[in-house]
């Protein structure tokens, strides 16, 4: 589903190489872990699969489905199921939550060629969906993020990724914030949304995300590069005996 070879990124306006050789392969219906120290490149990987501003691929290709990621336009990418969750949520004064979700919808939708959701069917969406998230429609008419707390900025974020039904969601969680109720929603949110057809990539730097959420492939970066790749018990290992001997035994 993702592919990613050989991928070298630098920042735009300054000569800093961050990715320096990242390769991966995601499975549909797989959850991908990507844990690493502090600085390893996490984010940046998540920003460049996105398509934002700031970053320059000088090697290396990333697909999915086969098809080239990193030339298109970011709501090309979303059109075509890729999704991403990202550790500040945005705030959009004035804009309400439902409209928001519906332009979503709607911008994807049209990328996809296909016709506008129609009000109706669109109210009934957000309304399951969002029981399904125990979200009340309280929220879904506030302004976007706006005033929301950490939870309910996770709940919403979940919410986005269900009205939108991507393939591949990635999801970049910082360990500041995400308090075990947060890391609750977003692991339910996930779980609820496994399919044979979906895949995760969560990256994270908390191994007890990784208790509720199980993932299938475990992979450790560090400086530009996965370094490692394992199961889930090399999750339990960094929580343990934290990166040191890792890192150690891969430069060795
Ligand atoms: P992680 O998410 O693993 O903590 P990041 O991708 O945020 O790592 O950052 C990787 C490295 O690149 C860090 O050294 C960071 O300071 C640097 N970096 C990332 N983006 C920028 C930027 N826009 N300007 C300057 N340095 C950046
Ligand atoms: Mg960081
Ligand atoms: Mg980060």
């Amino acid at each position: 589903m993702l592919e990613i070879n050989n991928l070298h990124v630098k920042l735009e306006d300054e000569d800093k190489q961050i990715l320096k050789g990242l390769s991966l392969t995601v499975e549909p219906g797989s959850v991908h872990a990507i844990m690493g120290p502090n600085g390893s490149g996490k984010s940046t990987l998540s920003y460049v699969l996105s398509g934002r501003d700031g970053y320059e691929v000088t090697d290396g290709t990333a697909t999915l489905d086969g098809e080239d990621l990193l030339d298109a336009e970011p709501e090309e990418r979303a059109a075509r199921g890729l999704f991403l969750a990202f550790q500040y949520p945005v705030e959009i004064p004035g804009v309400g939550n439902m409209t928001f979700l519906r332009t979503a919808l709607n911008a994807q939708r049209k990328a996809r060629g296909e016709a506008e959701i129609s009000s109706g069917d669109f109210l009934k969406l957000v309304r399951a969906k969002a029981k399904d998230l125990k979200i009340d429609a309280e929220m879904l008419k506030r302004p976007v993020n706006v005033g929301f707390s950490g939870g309910e900025k996770k709940r919403n974020e979940i919410l986005q990724m269900a009205m939108l039904e991507p393939k591949m969601c990635i999801l970049d969680e910082t360990d500041s914030g995400l308090d075990v109720d947060a890391m609750k929603l977003v692991s339910d949110g996930v779980n609820a949304l496994r399919a044979p057809d979906r895949a995760f990539l969560v990256i994270t730097h908390y191994q007890r995300l990784l208790d509720h959420i199980k993932p299938d492939v475990v992979h450790i970066m560090a400086a530009g590069r996965i370094v490692k790749s394992g199961g889930p018990e090399l999750a339990l290992e960094v929580e343990k005996n934290g990166y040191a001997d890792i890192l150690a035994e891969v430069q060795a």
